[in-house]
């Protein structure tokens, strides 16, 4: 596809992760401003199947996948 070419700019790295909202930005200050902001009380769930841990917070989500999901690209 033309528009997946490498030298394209850099895809922003956060997602917002709210069903229906296509928010996405490059640093993950901005996007737990626009979550908490936009969303109040959305919680994030863990995705890799068979864990439940939720929490509020980008960052301690991706923590969580990166300790206790070692083997899980982000
Ligand atoms: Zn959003
Ligand atoms: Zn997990």
């Amino acid at each position: 596809m033309f528009w997946k070419k490498k030298d394209a700019v850099v895809s922003p790295r956060w997602r917002c992760k709210v069903t229906g909202c296509d928010f996405v930005c490059d640093d993950y200050i901005t996007l737990q401003k626009h979550t908490f902001r936009k969303h109040p009380g959305f919680k994030l769930h863990c995705e890799v199947d068979g864990c439940d841990f939720t929490c509020d917070d980008y960052q301690m989500l991706e923590r969580h996948t990166s300790w206790k999901h070692p083997q899980v690209e982000a």
